[in-house]
């Protein structure tokens, strides 16, 4: 019989991918919507999937909600994506950002309990809990150091999830992301912020970008090779915490280049720090500023993942290169504003 699954926070980036995978397997699939937000729905359309699914009002915030949701679906597989996701909003929102992503999982896995029901569970766990990690690159065993309210409630709930597998036997499971990104990443993050704006300078929309950070070292993957490993993960026999992440660390400084040089443009860097700039080296027009106000409190500085677990646990690698990733977010930003049909 076709398995069921419930994607909490559906209309996300990993969500609309998630969705994909588990469809083309023959899953049902359950997506859930907070009643509170006009759904999103333009991932899932580009993927093709919205048809597909059935959409059913959830927000982490409300328990009974959460109980109504899974006596309803009956889930096999709980996959729990949502959250403020943004690192940069969690300082101006620490409260709410730890209600919804570290209550949020504590709220979803004691229903699970409650519920009586053996639904095996995902808790979509982040590299930002490992911040200013004291070795590199980061397994499963590095200590935590987080760096940011997103950080501390995403271990909230990692510690959570591990506990309810403890102490209640339940099938749950830690995938810890080092960032993953796609062209439905939202435009906030400083890779599809970066796409965007060049895709618009080749079409002579926008002169410069300003950024924070440059020096900022990432692990970026695609996300599309990500949500296979987070099914790979419930499919084992035993629940466990696993590190997901390509291995190599790239800076944004090097994000920028790579994406200029997708659209035939060379910069040339001047000067260092907050006076760091890039020029257009054809025409000498600045197209990279710093802008103070985009740096952060308290930042993660550089962080890259040892996946040798999840590659011989879970027969899972990151396939996507760095180059193919960046190229594919500069085209599909490109066709999308050829056609008027950007998102953001
Ligand atoms: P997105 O921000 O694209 O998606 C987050 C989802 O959570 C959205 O569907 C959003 O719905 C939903 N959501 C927000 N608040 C609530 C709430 N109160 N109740 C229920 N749902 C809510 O994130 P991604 O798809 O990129 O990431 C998926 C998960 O993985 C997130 O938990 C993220 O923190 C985590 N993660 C992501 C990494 C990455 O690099 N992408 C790395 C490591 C972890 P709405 O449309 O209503 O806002
Ligand atoms: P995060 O790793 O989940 O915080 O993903 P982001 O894409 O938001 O940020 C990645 C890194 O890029 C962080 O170290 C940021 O400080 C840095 N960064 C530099 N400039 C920017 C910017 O303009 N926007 C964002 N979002 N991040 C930036």
């Amino acid at each position: 019989m076709a398995k069921t699954a419930l994607i909490v926070g559906v209309s996300g980036q990993d969500g609309a991918y998630l969705s994909r995978l588990l469809l083309e397997k023959g899953y049902r699939v359950y997506g859930t919507q907070r009643r509170s937000s006009r759904l999103s729905a333009w991932r899932l359309a580009e993927l093709g999937v919205f048809d597909d699914i059935t959409i059913l009002p959830l927000d982490l915030l409300e328990t009974t909600n959460i109980q109504r949701v899974l006596e309803a679906t009956g889930p096999d597989e709980v996959y729990n994506l949502g959250a403020q996701s943004f690192v940069a909003l969690s300082f101006e929102q620490p409260i709410y950002t730890g209600s919804v992503d570290g209550l949020g999982a504590l709220r979803l896995l004691e229903a699970l309990r409650a519920t009586g029901g053996s639904a095996r569970f995902y808790q979509a766990s982040s590299s930002e809990m490992f911040g200013l990690a004291p070795t590199a690159p980061q397994d499963e065993a590095v200590p935590f150091h987080p760096r940011s309210p997103y950080a501390i409630a995403k271990l909230y709930a990692h510690w959570t999830t591990v506990n309810y597998r403890e102490a209640h036997g339940m099938h749950a499971s830690s995938g810890i992301l080092f960032n993953h990104e796609s062209p439905l990443r939202g435009s906030e993050f400083v890779t599809r912020k970066i796409t965007l704006a060049f895709a618009r300078m080749r079409l002579g929309r926008q002169e410069c970008v300003e950024v924070g950070n440059l020096d900022a070292g990432r692990d970026w993957g695609f996300a599309g090779d990500y949500v296979d490993g987070m099914w790979r993960m419930l499919q084992q026999d035993e629940p466990g915490d696993y590190v997901l992440a390509t291995g190599r660390v790239k800076s944004v400084r090097d994000f920028i280049d790579e994406a200029a040089r997708c659209i035939g443009m060379r910069l040339e860097w001047r000067g260092a720090g907050a006076a760091a700039q890039a020029f257009d080296s054809d025409t000498g027009t600045p197209r990279v500023r710093i802008d103070p106000r985009l740096r952060r409190p308290a930042d993660v500085e550089r962080l890259y993942g040892n996946p040798a677990k999840a590659r011989e646990r879970l027969g899972w690698e990151a396939r996507m290169s760095f180059e193919e990733l960046v190229a594919m977010m500069v085209e599909a930003d490109l066709a999308r504003l050829r056609d008027g049909r950007v998102v953001e």
